[in-house]
């Protein structure tokens, strides 16, 4: 479902140039659930922006579904994102002003779905992140895992075949990050989702059956890779 051959990203600037990712070479198939680890500064950011199509590589190839995706203007990526692609970060980025449904409908706006239709998908996605009780609730009147499963079920319920998670439970205490990755994994398996998460924590990371490390911008690791370099 994604493959990415030889891909390399340089950041550059008028006074320099920061070689950040250089020949990552991965394929990842259809529902599986893979962590994304490594230092400070490894490059995991830089290669989530390029897989969910906010940035461009410097070199290589990206396929998505088994399309190549370097060729498509900016308007197409931007399509395909919203088409293909869900996002959650370690902030949340809820609008603090709507209810967790409101929330949640917001992608479905775009779409050109009725209010009535876009809140009753909201409100089943909701339920399926256990939060059917709090679909009214306001970002300030929930506690972060909560704000949380409110971000994992805005990113869903555009049925997304790509879900890209960086740092989850970055903002979490130890238990609402266990229960979010237990939310993952449910979703995972119910749903099939694809998914990515970027993780710090070594018990996150070891709760899903892919792991990828990647060290200064190349793939260190990778446990279900065809290649396995340095450590094995
Ligand atoms: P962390 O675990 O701290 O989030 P990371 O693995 O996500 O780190 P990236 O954010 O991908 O790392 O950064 C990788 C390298 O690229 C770093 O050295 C960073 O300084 C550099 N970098 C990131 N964004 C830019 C940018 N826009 N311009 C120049 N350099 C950048
Ligand atoms: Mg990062």
């Amino acid at each position: 479902m994604l493959t990415l051959q030889d891909v390399s990203k340089e950041y550059r600037s008028s006074r320099a140039r920061t070689p950040v990712l250089a020949g990552i070479s991965l394929s990842i198939a259809a529902g599986e659930l893979c962590a994304l680890t490594g230092p400070s500064g490894s490059g995991k950011s830089t290669l989530m922006n390029l897989i969910g199509l906010l940035d461009r590589p410097t070199a290589g190839e990206i396929k998505i579904d088994a399309s190549p995706v370097q060729h498509l203007t900016s308007d197409e990526l931007a399509a395909k994102r919203n088409q293909a692609l869900g996002f959650v970060f370690q902030s949340f980025h809820l609008l603090p002003h709507l209810s967790a449904l409101d929330n949640v409908a917001l992608p479905l706006l775009y779409r050109g779905i009725s209010l009535g239709e876009r809140r009753k998908q909201a409100a089943s996605v909701l339920q399926h992140v256990g939060l059917a009780q709090r679909t009214s609730h306001r970002p300030d009147e929930l506690s972060g895992g909560q704000c949380q499963r409110v971000a994992i079920a805005r990113a869903l319920v555009t049925r997304p075949r790509l879900l890209l998670a960086d740092e989850p439970t970055g903002n979490l205490d130890s238990k609402s990050a266990e229960d979010i990755m237990s939310l993952f994994l449910e979703l995972n398996a119910e749903l099939s989702v694809t998914s990515i998460i970027v993780t710090h924590d070594p018990s996150i990371a070891a709760r899903c059956p892919r792991r990828i490390v990647l060290r200064d911008g190349r793939v260190f690791d990778d446990n279900r890779g065809e290649l396995r370099s340095y450590a094995s």
